[in-house]
Parts: structure tokens; sequence; C-alpha cells
């Protein structure tokens, strides 16, 4: 299975082709597994069997057995947390305790969506004498799920366990760069008893695959988290079948910090907004606002931290791992050298570990200050640990800079003002406000998406699996 299988109609099978695409260890540098690499004529049969679930045993499932099973895959997630761990951790090289972290959020999140599986209900609508009308949620029917590598466990589960909850049967496109997780999920779902055909997994290249996928008439709504240029190919592929869409793009959230913060408070959340999964996080807090009376030893403080992150392998569990690939290496290597040559030196960076392995994709974190509103590393998504700060002079500054990307995911203030706290919430374009903290700890429950450029719909919480229906209006006219 993890060595080159796709998963169809409840079996397991090599891909049409019979072809499989090497997994590398980010950590080292070195291919250590393969996966198959699915296209076209895999999607057509997975989306095929998808749908033979949806008139068979899965579209007739009352709405409490599928919480069940849903409950019965979270169990069987925790009852394999080390295993997933493991793999989680080589596939995408984050540190040993994110990766136990994703994956207690991923058996979280089927815990959730199981217990909410039989509470999704429709309305009675007052109408006319001799009326009476109703509204009822249904499944779409067959939903695709395209995957980014950063959080395959986490983003995957969210979306899947969403779709399933709502009675959907799902077709994954996991990400060519890391899905092992996802795979092993999907193994275990087949082990706990859900149909066959109910959850499909593809693992293969986006334009082959993914692009497959986001094109099949079959496919009734597709879900894509990844980069705003992928999901606009991902629009136009579903338009031309007039598909629903649900778009989890990029971010470049902002920090803003004021005079009156609590700095000590603010400080462990906004290095780890930014270090966490080595910043390849949509919601990373990447850009740091802070008030022009406290900016300069504000930023000594953040210094400080910064200079004692420490960069190794996966297994190393230090502060921070390596990027997922060379092109991203490169990349991110790429937005610091820019920066060098426009005259923005480092005002501090973390360690790489002399003993982390030599073919590592490691970028230690780098703090740079007085950044200008315009630069690129203010404006656009590096998807490493790139911190930008600047300073601004007051309330009606922060919000212009908060606002001035066409991002809006997430963003954090740190004020004790309460009229200011309900201000910037009030007025930040962003899906996702929070105030003097960072992230609430992941929150499955949590609605979570994009505003302007970083999407629209939303995973996590009820409001996915609104996301994952559609709404029906019986009226009945009985006199
Ligand atoms: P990506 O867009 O390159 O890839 C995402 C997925 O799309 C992968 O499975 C890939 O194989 C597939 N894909 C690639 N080309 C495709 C095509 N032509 N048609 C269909 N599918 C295709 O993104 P990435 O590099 O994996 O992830 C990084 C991006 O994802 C960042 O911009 C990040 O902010 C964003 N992201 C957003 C969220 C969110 O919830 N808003 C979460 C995580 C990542």
């Amino acid at each position: 299975m993890l060595d080159g299988g796709v998963l169809i109609g409840g079996k397991w099978q090599a891909a049409a082709s019979g072809a499989t695409l090497p997994v590398v260890n980010p950590s080292d540098g070195e291919t250590f597994t393969k996966i198959a690499r699915g296209a076209a004529e895999d999607i057509d049969r997975a989306v095929k069997a998808a749908h033979k679930a949806m008139e068979g045993a899965w579209g007739r499932m009352p709405a409490v057995e599928r919480g069940r099973l849903l409950t019965k895959l979270g169990l069987a997630v925790a009852a394999n947390h080390d295993e997933l761990v493991r793999l989680e951790a080589t596939d995408t090289g984050k540190p040993i305790r994110q990766a136990k972290a994703d994956i207690v959020a991923l058996a979280r999140y089927f815990e959730f969506y199981g217990g909410a599986a039989d509470k999704l209900h429709g309305d009675t609508i007052p109408y006319l004498d001799g009326y009476t009308v109703m509204t009822i949620r249904e499944p779409y029917g067959v939903t695709g799920h395209i995957i980014p590598w950063n959080y395959p466990a986490q983003i995957g589960g969210r979306s899947i366990g969403g779709a399933l909850a709502a009675g959907n049967a799902c077709v994954v496109k996991p990400a060519e760069d890391a899905c092992l997780s996802l795979l092993k999920l999907a193994d275990l779902a087949m082990q706990v008893g859900f149909p066959e055909g109910a959850l499909n997994i593809v693992p293969g290249l986006g334009e082959e695959a993914g692009a497959a996928l986001a094109a099949h008439p079959g496919i009734d709504h597709i879900s894509f988290t990844g980069s705003p240029e992928v999901g606009t190919l991902v629009q136009q592929a579903a338009a031309k079948h007039n598909g629903q869409v649900t778009m989890e793009l990029g971010g470049k959230s902002p920090q803003l910090v004021f005079d009156d913060a609590d700095q000590e408070a603010a400080l462990p959340f906004i290095t780890n907004a930014i270090i966490q999964n080595a910043g390849q996080t949509c919601s990373a807090g990447s850009r740091l606002l802070v008030h022009q009376s406290i900016y300069r030893e504000f930023i000594d403080a953040v210094s400080k931290r910064f200079e004692a992150l420490r960069v190794g392998s996966s297994d190393m569990d230090l502060d921070c791992g390596p990027l997922i690939n060379k092109s991203q290496h490169e990349r991110v290597g790429g937005f610091i050298q820019r920066a060098g040559k426009a005259g923005l030196q480092p005002r501090a960076a973390g360690t790489i570990a002399a003993n982390a392995p030599k073919g590592g994709y490691f970028v230690a974190p780098t703090l740079f200050t007085d950044v200008p509103p315009n630069h690129e590393l203010v404006t656009e998504e590096v998807f490493g640990p790139v911190l930008a700060a600047l300073p601004f002079k007051d309330e009606d500054e922060a919000i212009r800079l908060a606002n001035g990307t066409p991002y809006g995911l997430v963003a954090g203030v740190w004020t004790r003002d309460g009229g200011r706290q309900m201000r910037l919430a009030r007025t930040i374009k962003a899906g996702q406000v929070f105030i003097n903290n960072y992230g609430a700890g992941g929150g499955v429950e949590l609605p979570f998406g994009g505003m302007k450029r970083s999407g629209f719909g939303r995973e996590k919480g009820f409001e996915a699996l609104y996301g994952f229906t559609t709404v029906k209006t019986i009226a009945i006219k009985h006199g």
C-alpha cells in the first residue's frame, strides 16, 4: 500500500499505468519509498467507484451509522498514533513533536465529525396558509479533495472528515511530496468498515491526477487547499462543468503589537507562528507590525528568540525541520538573497545544527526588520521561516498595513484595550482574528478559511459541514 498503490472501490491496486513516484525524506534528501503515480484513468475509476458507493451502502447509510464509522476511524488513528507520527515526520521533515500534534488533531477531526454527522438539521419555514415548507441538507454526492504537502494529515483529515460526515463519497488526490499518512488513513478507513468506494485515494502529480480530478464532470464539489495559482486552475477546470468549489489558499498574516500589549505573552506566539512547520504554514504569522514607541525594545526581544532557534532533521526534534524539497529550498533562499541585495540585512537568524544531515533542505529562521511596506517580504507569501517586521505610528496605520496585501487568512492582535480589540477584530479582513493569542491551538471546532486572495468557503467546525451539503427546499400543499 505505502509502496505504490491507489485505493479505488475498497481495493488497493497499482496505478493503471503501473508507474510510481519516488518519495524523498526532506531531512536528508534521500529517497526512502515510492507512491503510485495515479493519473486520469485512475481518477476516472475512482469517481465511478464513489458514485457506485453513493447509490449503494454508503449513500443509504443512516447519519448515525456514518457518525459511528467516523468515530471508529478516529479511534483507529489514535491506536496507530506512533506509526502515523513516524510517517508524517519522515515524509514532511517536520519535528517529531509537531507530527505528534498533527496526528492528535487528525484523530480529533474524526471524533468531532463523528459526533456531528447526525446533527445536521434543516429548517421548517412559515409560508402560505395550507403549505408546509422544509429544507433538508443533502450531500453533494461525490466530492474531490486536493491536498497540499505541508500538513497532509491535518488538512486531509479536516477535508475528508467533513465531507464524509455530510454523507458524500470522496476522491482524494494528496500531494506528491508528502502523502504517506493519508494513505495509511485510507487503509484504516477500510479496516474499520467504510463501505467500498466511500473513500478513494489516488496519489500522483498535480498536473496529471490533480488536473484530471478538477476537470472530471463526475465531481460534484471540489475542495482545494494549496497555492492561489493552482487554485485558479482548479476553479477554471471545475467551471467547465459548473462544479462547486471551496478554495483554501495562501496567506501573509500579520501580528499587530500595540504599546499596551503584554509583550512577554506575545513573544513565544510570534516566534512560533513563523517557525512552526519551518514557516510552511498557510496561516504563518509572517508580518510583524509593532507600534513605533516599543518597536526597538520588542524587536530586540524577538531577535534574542530567533538567535536561540535551532534547525535539524525531524528526528532531532528541534525548533525547525527542513523545507519540503529542493525547489522550496531554492525559492526561500532566493527571497533571503534578494532582500540582502536590496540592502536589508537579517537582523537575527537561528542556527542549523552542526550534526544535521548534509543533504537536508534546511533554512535558518531569519528576522528582517524595518522592511518597507511594499517590499516582497511584506507582500508575498515566502512559505519559509522568514519574518518581516516594520513599525506603525497609530491604529489607523496598523489597520492599513494589516489589510495591505492581497491575502486575508488570519491575523493576531496584541493589546489590552478592549475597544481596540473589537475595532481591529471588525476591520481586519481575515477569516480568523486572534486577540492576545494566535491560532487558539488549532481548533478543530473553529471555522477556518480566507477572505480576498486567501480563498472562500470554510473548513473545520460546523461551517465545513454546511459547505459539504446543498440545500433542498420541499414545499407541501396540503390545504
Ligand atoms: P500547490 O498548489 O502547488 O499544490 C497543492 C495541491 O495541488 C497538490 O496536491 C498538487 O499536486 C496539486 N496540484 C498541482 N498542480 C495542479 C493542477 N494543475 N491541477 C490540480 N491540482 C494540482 O500548493 P503546495 O505547494 O502544495 O502548498 C503550498 C500552498 O498551499 C501555499 O500557498 C499555502 O499557503 C497553501 N495552503 C493553504 C492552506 C489553507 O488552508 N488556506 C493550507 C495549507 C496550504
